[in-house]
């Protein structure tokens, strides 16, 4: 299996490498040159599998030769091995035909953790067999950064920087990043929001000395081996309720479209799938583009799900690349454009996007409303992320089961939902005393030399 660019103009890599690299030199995003299909036997098969034996089958052709069926095992049984429900992604229902799939028993209550963990899991393995060292620096709005430190913490052939916007991410979510104090761990609150941190990150990766010199390698979103384990989810799921022989359709609280790109991939892959619903809050710039076909960057605007406050949807590129029919060069010319702060999509891609997506936005009042009402008609507390979700899914459905993603668990963003219903959720018993720990963390200008001396010092002082 290989690896392309969707800029169509950096080097063929395996998914270990591609893996170890995040974005490409040229710019783009790291996909699969051909998406492996499952046959519907091969889909049937997984109903009453456990969730690392469905695991194994979704990501395996994926994989290449880069370890053999036992180390993919051994590899995919230590990253979930860490969660707090048996099942890993239950499902439950909200209402007639309305699922929610809860993907927030992870160790940090968010669903970054289902890749953030496995992606810990295989960096400690070729790191390892490799013999070498790597610098992680991750941007994040929140639930990356500490799923990032939960997975990378304590690692020996890894150093972990994480950039969060300085005062936009939930308490909960701010010690999570800066309490561990494994040396390894560095927590850098940037002065500017969640697009200021990607910009650096990317102008870091962009700066080859730089790159090669502390051996930067990228765990966000654009890591083609994060998206690849979301994938496995929408299968678990779909299987649970009837797939193949029935359809699902799924909505997704999108941010950097990571997520529910994973779902469009499951789509290839051949599980049935009737719609793919994009659920933005008030930072609307993916429901704006699929409604004009103009992708148009404004500013971001603090909302009480955070971690989807994003103008720049970086993996929405992987979707462009397939919607132009794999041309690099169209994508490419795309980005550029998007340096002057907007780009017009071609009616033919503008069509396949369609065929493959749906989209709504819920405002601050209705992801209020939406958690107050879910927690009225059947008692399910929703973190607002989840809620903008609901919200958006309650428009679309009908005869197909529509699962919506839970992407956190309430508790991480407790201020909003105790406006919304009255009553504070609770930490889980094993981190009740999170809030009461010491904090460690730099605060940095937004300053790509600054950020860069600053990570080489900390590099030498180990
Ligand atoms: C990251 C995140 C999202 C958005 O996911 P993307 O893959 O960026 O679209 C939604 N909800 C929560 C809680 C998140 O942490």
């Amino acid at each position: 299996m290989k690896y392309i660019s969707t800029r169509g103009n950096a080097p063929e890599l395996s998914f270990e490498e591609a893996m170890l690299t995040g974005l490409a030199r040229d710019g783009g995003l790291y996909v699969p040159e051909t998406i492996p299909t499952l046959s519907r036997e091969e889909i049937a098969a997984l109903a009453g599998k456990s969730y690392e034996e469905a695991a194994f089958t979704v990501m395996r052709p994926f994989v290449g030769d880069a370890f053999s069926d036992e180390e993919f095992k051994g590899i995919i049984a230590r990253a979930y091995a860490n969660f707090r429900h048996e099942a890993r992604a239950p499902l439950v229902q909200l209402a007639p035909n309305h699922y929610l799939l809860e993907l927030f028993h992870g160790p940090t209550l968010a669903f970054k953790d289902f890749a953030m963990q496995l992606i810990g899991q295989l960096f400690q393995f070729s790191l390892a067999r490799r013999n070498e060292r790597v610098t992680i620096v991750g941007a994040t709005s929140g639930d990356t950064g500490s799923a990032a430190i939960e997975a990378f913490r304590g690692l020996d052939n890894v150093d972990v920087f994480i950039l969060f916007p300085h005062g936009r991410v939930s308490p909960i979510q701010r010690k999570q990043m800066t309490t561990p104090t494994d040396s390894n761990v560095h927590a850098l609150a940037l002065d500017g929001d969640f697009d200021d941190c990607q910009a650096r990150l990317k102008d870091m990766f962009n700066d080859f000395e730089f790159r090669d010199g502390v051996k930067l390698a990228g765990v966000n979103s654009i890591n083609w081996a994060r998206v690849l384990a979301q994938v496995v989810y929408y299968f678990t799921s779909a299987v649970s309720l009837g797939a193949p022989d029935r359809k699902v359709s799924f909505t997704v609280p999108t941010g950097n479209f990571g997520d529910i790109f994973a779902g469009y991939i499951a789509k290839k892959m051949g599980l049935p799938i009737e719609r793919l619903v994009i659920a933005t809050n008030q930072n609307d710039i993916l429901h704006r583009t699929m409604e004009s076909g103009a992708y148009t960057k404004e500013g971001v605007t603090p909302s009480i799900s955070p971690s989807m406050d994003i103008q720049v949807s970086s993996n929405f590129e992987r979707a462009l690349f397939d919607a132009y029919g794999r041309d690099g060069g169209a994508v490419a010319q795309l980005m550029e454009e998007l340096k002057d702060g907007a780009f017009a999509i071609s009616q033919g891609a503008m069509e396949t996007l369609r065929d493959h997506f749906a989209s709504g936005r819920a405002s601050e009042e209705e992801t209020t409303a939406t958690i107050a009402g879910a927690f009225t008609s059947c008692g399910e507390v929703l973190c607002p992320h989840s809620a903008v979700g609901v919200k958006v899914a309650n428009a679309y459905l009908g005869d197909v089961p529509m699962v919506t993603l839970a992407t956190a668990h309430p508790a991480k963003f407790p201020d909003a939902v105790e406006t919304a219903m009255g009553a504070r959720p609770a930490l889980p018993p094993h981190m009740a005393d999170m809030m009461d720990k010491d904090e460690r963390v730099t605060r940095v200008p937004n300053d790509l030399g600054a950020l860069e001396t600053l990570i080489k010092e900390r590099i030498a002082q180990r």
